[in-house]
C-alpha cells in the first residue's frame, strides 16, 4: 500500500486474495458513501478520543460501511462523513451482504456467563491493507510521518471493549434493529437511541459525556433490549468503552467483598472511570441507607466527573403509575415488592433524583410483559 496520504483508501494490489475459509475473494465494486471531507463537519463532533479512527457513512441505523462487494469491508473504510442530505446508505443497491454479518465483520454469541464476539469467517486472516503488520507509516502535510494503526486492529480492540463490557449472556443478540415496538412509549424510546446514535438533522453522532437515558417502567417492556442494542453499537461501531453493570448483582459483590475484605473503592471505581456505564434495575433490594450510599457514591461520582449514564428502573416517578404499571406487567398481586408504593425518588433519595433529571433524558416505557407474550400459546 502507499504511504501517500492522498492514497490512503485505494485498493490493495494485493486481490484477489483468501479467507480464513480459503476461498478466493474478488472485488467487484467498491462504493463510498462520498470522496471527500465534509467541509461543514463540525470537529467538536469529532470521534472520541477512544476510538481516533476515521468517520463512516452514519446515515444507515445499523451502521453500515464503505462496502467492497464480496470482501470483507473494515479493510475499506472512508474518512468521510455522510452528509444529512445524502440518500440513506442503506437504500444503496450496490452495497455487499455477508449472511453472517451483514459485513460489519464481527459475530455476537451468547458464551457460558457473558456474551462475546468473534470474527467473521468472511474477514481475511491477514488483513490485504496492512499486511499483517497492524498499521502503516504515513506522511502528514507537516513533513512529518505518523504511524496509522489500520482498521483491523481497532476491529480487534472494539472486539476487547465488547467483552470487558460484561454484557450477560442473553442479550448477545439484542439489537435495536430485532427491537419490534408494541407500544408508542416503546417507539418513543428506540428513536432517540436512534438520534443520540447519529442526528443526521445536526449531523452528530454521540460522544461520551452526553447526556444518559434513564428508561423506568414495569418488567418485560424492553428496557434492557434497548440499552443493550445502544451499548453494543456504541462499543463495536466507535469503539467507545462501556460498562454494563446489573445494581442487585453490584450489591452482592459489595456485600461479597466485605467478607474478602475487598475495600468498596475496588469494585466501585472501575465503574466510575467507565465511559459509558448501564445500570440495570436501579433501585432494586432492600432501600437501605447502605443502598441508597452506594447509589449516591456512584452516581454523584459520574455527575462531578460528567461521565454519561444509561439506566433501567422499574420504579416510576409517581406512585400511581408504579402501581398501575407494575400490576399490568405482572397480572397478578402476589408479592411484597409489588405492593410497595415505591417511588424513584424513594429509592434513590432527593440528591440523586434531582442529579438523573440532568444527567438523563427520562422515558417512561409502558407496554405487555414481553416474557408472557412470548410464553402464550
Ligand atoms: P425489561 O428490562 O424491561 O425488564 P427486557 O429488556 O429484559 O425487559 O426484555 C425481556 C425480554 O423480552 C428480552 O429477551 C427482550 O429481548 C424481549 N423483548 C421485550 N420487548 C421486546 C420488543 N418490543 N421486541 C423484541 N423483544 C422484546
Amino acid at each position: 500500500m502507499s504511504n501517500n496520504p492522498l492514497n490512503r483508501y485505494e485498493l490493495p494490489a494485493r486481490s484477489p486474495y483468501r479467507t480464513r475459509t480459503n476461498q478466493k475473494i474478488v472485488p467487484q465494486q467498491i462504493v463510498f458513501p462520498e470522496t471527500k471531507e465534509d467541509p461543514s463537519h463540525n470537529p467538536k463532533n469529532a470521534e472520541a478520543p477512544a476510538s481516533d479512527e476515521p468517520q463512516i457513512a452514519e446515515a444507515s441505523r445499523e451502521l453500515p460501511r464503505a462496502r467492497v462487494q464480496g470482501q470483507p469491508t473494515s479493510f475499506y473504510r472512508v474518512n468521510v462523513k455522510a452528509s444529512p442530505a445524502q440518500k440513506p446508505v442503506e437504500e444503496n443497491k450496490f452495497f455487499g451482504n455477508c449472511p453472517r454479518c451483514e459485513w460489519k465483520g464481527y459475530l455476537t454469541f451468547a458464551a457460558e456467563s457473558q456474551a462475546d464476539v468473534k470474527l467473521c469467517s468472511c474477514q481475511a486472516e491477514i488483513c490485504p491493507q496492512c499486511n499483517g503488520e497492524g498499521g502503516s507509516i504515513i506522511s502528514l502535510e507537516s513533513g512529518n510521518r505518523a504511524w496509522k494503526t489500520c482498521d483491523c486492529r481497532k476491529l480487534a480492540r472494539r472486539m476487547e471493549l465488547y467483552r470487558a463490557a460484561h454484557i450477560p449472556s442473553r442479550f448477545a443478540d439484542k439489537t435495536l434493529d430485532a427491537f419490534a415496538p408494541n407500544d408508542d412509549s416503546q417507539a418513543k424510546a428506540r428513536a432517540h437511541f436512534y438520534k443520540l446514535y447519529y442526528d443526521p438533522t445536526s449531523n452528530r453522532s454521540f460522544k461520551p459525556g452526553d447526556a444518559g437515558v434513564l428508561l423506568m417502567g414495569s418488567p418485560g417492556v424492553g428496557k434492557t433490549h434497548l440499552m443493550v442494542g445502544f451499548l453494543r453499537n456504541l462499543i463495536l461501531e466507535r469503539g467507545i468503552a462501556c460498562r454494563f453493570q446489573d445494581f442487585g448483582l453490584l450489591l452482592s459483590d459489595m456485600r461479597d467483598g466485605y467478607t474478602r475484605d475487598v475495600p468498596e473503592q475496588h469494585i466501585l471505581q472501575p465503574l466510575v472511570d467507565i465511559d459509558v456505564l448501564l445500570l440495570d434495575d436501579l433501585g432494586k433490594g432492600r432501600n437501605s441507607k447502605w443502598e441508597l450510599g452506594i447509589i449516591d457514591t456512584l452516581i454523584s461520582c459520574r455527575y462531578n466527573a460528567g461521565r454519561t449514564t444509561l439506566i433501567t428502573t422499574n420504579y416510576t416517578l409517581d406512585p400511581e403509575t408504579t402501581l398501575r404499571e407494575r400490576s399490568r406487567g405482572r397480572g397478578h398481586i402476589d408479592s411484597e415488592e409489588f405492593l410497595s408504593r415505591d417511588t424513584l425518588r424513594d429509592r434513590v433519595g432527593d440528591r440523586i433524583y434531582s442529579r438523573l433529571h440532568e444527567m438523563c433524558r427520562i422515558f417512561f416505557v409502558r407496554g405487555n410483559d414481553y416474557r408472557q407474550i412470548l410464553q402464550k400459546p
